[in-house]
């Protein structure tokens, strides 16, 4: 049995974020019972779109707190497009914890599982095995939470980069393209994604990229414009290993590489920073299915596997090392044994079918 219980902040938030986090609690305990641990100290707490219709908050002060005294942080999705600010932007307080617990590296692992389905007919789209990794603190998200005057005639968002915020995500690239596991042994490159040709803060990107890149002799370093990128990743996305970029550029492309593998359903991701991690599914509350069952649970799995093997890492906790890859075993195995094909794909398996199939598997 483990001698170590973590404590994790459990933030469901709105819409399927709800749905797929009780799924996701029944694969955790059937994971961590199965390996023989570690304990889990499951602690739920508030936030979303819905607490702040209902609170006039959408992140409590403690809600903030036992985020930043858990061990890890898991989350579903919150917002809703319906509840808005005065400014007309919606609650994100997700970006709160982003900055507040200074949670600089987005960390998006794309792969096409064995047996799940890919809207790519190329049969290379097997070998897809990239991370996306966004900075998530700055660019052009920076002043997000500045007073703005208001203008009828205009309005502007700053795109702040520097060194010290793109210093610290890079170093998080070429750390991770040297040290993590692949299902391809001949890539171990970082790409730095950008829009250097035109614009100063991203010249600045990349130019802070080349210092870091100095330091990491044995990973090679490559670049791409952000538009061509996008045409790139659509084309020959199995080409690609490690990928840094800005937060907006980020935002926009994991969209894109989720899509490649099958949907926002199959794309898990670390917020993850010097002292705390957030794991979190890379869609939001989906309201257009919310509450009809066919919500594709398998990112908020793979988030949870992620979350495991960072706190395995962390702590030198084997059986978190163990639960994490049970979990993510288990989710390829399903697709496989139980030739799964879930809602989005246009298949006929919602949330109950696909945990279903999961917990077989455990
Ligand atoms: P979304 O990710 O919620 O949905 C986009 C599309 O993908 C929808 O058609 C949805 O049905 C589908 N989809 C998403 N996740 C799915 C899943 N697990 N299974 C099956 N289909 C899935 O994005 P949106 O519609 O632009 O945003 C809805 C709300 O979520 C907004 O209020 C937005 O602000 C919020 N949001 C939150 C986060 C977050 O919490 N990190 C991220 C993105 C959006």
């Amino acid at each position: 049995m483990s001698s170590n219980t973590f404590k994790i902040a459990v933030m469901p938030g709105d819409g399927i974020g709800i749905e797929v986090m009780n799924a996701c609690i029944e694969v955790l305990n059937a994971a961590t019972k199965k390996v023989g641990g570690p304990g889990l100290d499951l602690q739920h707490v508030n936030g979303g779109a819905a607490y702040y219709r209902d609170h006039g908050t959408d992140l409590p002060d403690e809600s903030f707190e036992a985020a930043r005294n858990a061990d890890a942080i898991l989350f579903g999705a919150m917002g809703l497009p319906d509840v808005r600010k005065a400014d007309g932007t919606e609650i994100n307080p997700q970006l709160d914890l982003r900055f507040g617990l200074e949670l600089y590296a987005g960390v998006r692992p794309v792969r096409v599982l064995p047996g799940a389905p890919t809207p790519l007919g190329d049969p290379r789209a097997r070998e897809i095995d990239l991370v996306l990794i966004r900075e998530n603190t700055e660019g052009l998200f920076a002043d997000i939470r500045k007073p703005r005057t208001e203008s009828t005639e205009q309005a502007e968002d700053r795109c702040l980069i520097t060194r010290k915020g793109t210093e610290r995500v890079v170093e998080y690239a070429f750390k991770l393209a040297a040290s993590r596991p692949r299902t391809r042994t001949d890539a171990r490159r970082v790409t730095c994604v950008d829009k250097a040709n035109v614009l100063h803060s991203m010249a600045f990107f990349r130019s802070v990229f080349d210092d870091v890149k100095a330091r990491h002799p044995d990973v090679e370093a490559d670049y791409g414009y952000v538009d061509a990128m996008a045409l790139n990743l659509v084309k020959r996305p199995w080409d690609y290993d490690v990928m840094v970029m800005e937060n907006l550029l980020g935002d926009i492309l994991s969209d894109l590489t989720a899509g490649i593998v099958g949907g926002l359903g199959m794309a898990p991701s670390g917020d993850i920073g010097d002292a705390h991690g957030l794991f979190q599914p890379s869609h939001g509350s989906a309201p257009d299915i919310a509450g009809k069952g066919l919500a594709n649970p398998v990112a908020m799995f793979l988030s949870a596997s992620m979350m495991l093997t960072w706190l395995g890492t962390r702590h030198g906790e084997d059986l978190c090392l163990e639960a994490g890859a049970l979990i993510e075993k288990a989710v390829a195995d399903a697709f496989v044994n139980a030739a799964l094909k879930p809602s989005e794909f246009g298949g006929p398996h919602g949330t109950v079918d696909i945990t279903k199939a999961v917990l077989n598997e455990i």
